[in-house]
């Protein structure tokens, strides 16, 4: 089963970057491009009916699997990243760190208003990412059809953040 291959494939790493945080190392399922294809074609199954006018994947470990996703998908990538990194226009959105706050930023003209967008990242914590994420694009006129990840953390319950948004959650690994 591939959730359990790739359990065994995700590091842990306790106390990174900081004490009490285990955290998942995704990088060693990079090694293997036959797994990351495998990946792929798992989200793509979750997905099938599902309308998608283009990818939105944060930085930077959602850039991996979301451009490959879109790839697949033959629909645009939308690079969601950190502030003062795009060279366009753009608009933010900022959210609240357990410590302190972060911004994070999408081109003005990424896509168009009523897009329907799947939004990755590599994993679901606290949901604070996604949430800014969708927000930011909701900004800009999205449709948000649906959130993919690799691992979802289930114990901290954070898929209820994402109902209001879309219902659709899909993870690999839980
Ligand atoms: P959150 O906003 O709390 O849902 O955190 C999700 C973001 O932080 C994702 O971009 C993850 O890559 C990263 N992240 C949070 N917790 C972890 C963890 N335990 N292991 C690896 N990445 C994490």
């Amino acid at each position: 089963m591939l959730e359990e291959r790739l359990k065994s494939v995700i590091r842990d790493i306790p106390d990174f970057p900081q004490p009490g945080i285990v955290f998942k190392d995704i990088t060693p399922i990079l090694k293997d491009q036959q797994l990351c294809g495998e990946i792929v074609d798992k989200l793509i199954e979750h997905l099938q009916g599902v309308e998608i006018d283009a990818i939105a994947g944060v930085e930077s470990r959602g850039f991996l699997f979301g451009m490959l996703l879109a790839n697949r998908l033959n629909v645009p990538f939308i690079p969601v990243r950190k502030q003062g990194k795009l060279p366009f226009k753009t608009i933010s959105e900022s959210y609240k760190l357990e410590y302190g706050q972060a911004t994070i930023e999408v081109h003005e003209d990424a896509f168009a208003p009523g897009s329907k967008i799947l939004v990755h990242d590599d994993l679901l914590a606290t949901g604070g990412t996604v949430v800014a994420t969708s927000k930011l694009l909701e900004k800009l006129g999205a449709d948000i059809v649906g959130y993919a990840f690799i691992i979802s953390l289930d114990f901290l319950q954070s898929e209820g953040r994402l109902t209001r948004f879309s219902d659709r959650v899909i993870s690999l690994v839980r």
